[in-house]
């Protein structure tokens, strides 16, 4: 790379930390080592124009489990990991709330809900059953009842009689969350390279080798840069550096154009979690559908697929808007990184490399946290 004196100097020499990945938890990882190391050079290596897998993509829930979801955990977990579970989502919203502000992020406690499909009979009444019991369990949590049952004011149809309400469920503005978080990474003198993927890392036991291929098209070319240790916080993408139990998984999103009286106001989760809607100014927002071929979302790529559009679209006529008229404004995806178990991978991958990935569909709740404790690995 025809880098200048000045360009090798100012930014890609002498780093003491080089995170990788401008995610929420790349940037909580930052700004956590800056705390501690006020005078060290950090710099965040990105490969996309704007951070590019799931933290600028999502549906901007701060959820911390809908009531089937912590049903099904404690299939698999004891009651005691189930409460640590929510208990940390809960604390990293907090951390959130707190690094940002709820102004920048526009945190709205407008509640949760969740829709049970006319199949989902079964589900609805085992749920309905266990309200009590999982409010006593998450009591000393919350010191309050979190979940209860309400009428369907939205005009939903298709689906079971009566939601299920979570009271603390919040939605942020994920596009000003992001922002914010570069905002203050620039604030604390922490270097964001956008257009600036690692390839290749390699730790020698003194430094960490990076091999960095820069996809602006001014500069196609590569360079090696010598780096003290390597946080990285790639998620999805994870794989390409770690042999660790983390698979991509991607989501697909749509939004709609403003709707006149849009009555809907809240998060919602539908079909087990599968799905998720929520209002956006006068607008729905919905995701999900990846269960209609796991395997093609096992990717990457960040296309969109008929199959999962079509449904998205569907769900809205017959469920979520039937007696509206609405337009489609927007339809992306983002990557997630998912594993068999939902705890994320924290972990030193060898003496000068440290990892914080696998965040599965919760990093906003979780990524601020886990940015932080990824720092601390190094101490
Ligand atoms: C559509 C969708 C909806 C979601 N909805 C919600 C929600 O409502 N609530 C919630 O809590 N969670 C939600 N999530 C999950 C949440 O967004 C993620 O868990 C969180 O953003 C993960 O953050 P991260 O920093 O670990 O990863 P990411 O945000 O994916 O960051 C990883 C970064 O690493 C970069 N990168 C990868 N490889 C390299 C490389 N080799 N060199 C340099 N850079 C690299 C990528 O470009 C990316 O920017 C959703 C996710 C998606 C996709």
């Amino acid at each position: 790379m025809n880098l200048s004196f000045w360009e090798h100097k100012t930014w890609l020499s002498n780093i003491d930390f080089a995170v990788i990945g401008s995610g929420i938890v790349g940037l909580n990882c930052a700004l956590s080592l800056r705390k501690k190391h006020p005078k060290s050079k950090i710099v965040v290596f990105e490969r996309g124009m704007l951070p590019s897998g799931a933290s600028t993509k999502n549906a901007g829930f701060a959820c911390f489990g809908s009531i089937s979801e912590i049903l099904d955990d404690l299939k698999n977990h004891s009651e005691e990991e189930v409460i640590q579970l929510v208990k940390n989502r809960v604390e990293g919203l907090k951390l959130l709330r707190n690094t940002l502000g709820d102004q920048q992020l526009d945190y709205k406690e407008y509640g949760g809900y969740e829709l049970f499909t006319k199949e989902d009979a079964a589900l609805f009444e085992t749920c309905k059953s266990k309200i009590s019991f999982i409010n006593e369990l998450l009591k000393p949590i919350f010191k309050a009842e979190v979940f209860s049952e309400k009428e369907n004011h939205f005009g939903f149809k298709n689906i079971q009689q009566k939601l299920i309400y979570s009271r603390f469920e919040g939605q942020i503005d994920t596009g000003k969350m992001m922002l914010g978080l570069i905002q203050k990474t620039s604030k604390e003198n922490i270097l964001i390279m956008n257009s600036s993927e690692i390839t290749n890392i390699s730790d020698d036991g003194n430094s960490v080798l990076l091999q960095l291929n820069s996809s602006e098209t001014l500069r196609q070319a590569q360079c090696d840069i010598s780096v003290k240790k390597v946080f990285i916080a790639t998620n999805g993408f994870a794989k390409q550096f770690l042999d660790e139990d983390v698979k991509p998984a991607r989501a697909q999103v749509l939004v709609t154009k403003p709707i006149e009286n849009l009555q809907i106001r809240g998060t919602f989760h539908l079909d087990k979690g599968y799905y998720y809607f929520r209002n956006i100014e006068n607008r729905i927002l919905f995701g999900g559908g990846r269960n209609l071929n796991f395997k093609t979302e096992e990717t990457t790529e960040m296309e969109l697929t008929q199959l999962v559009q079509n449904k998205l679209e569907e769900l809205l006529k017959t469920v979520i808007l039937p007696n509206q008229s609405f337009e489609i404004d927007q339809r992306w995806s983002g990557i997630m990184g998912m594993g068999n178990q939902k705890k994320p991978i924290l972990k030193t991958v060898s003496k000068n490399i440290f990892c914080g990935v696998r965040l599965g569909g919760m990093g906003v709740a979780i990524g601020s946290s886990i940015g932080k404790q990824l720092a601390a690995l190094y101490d």
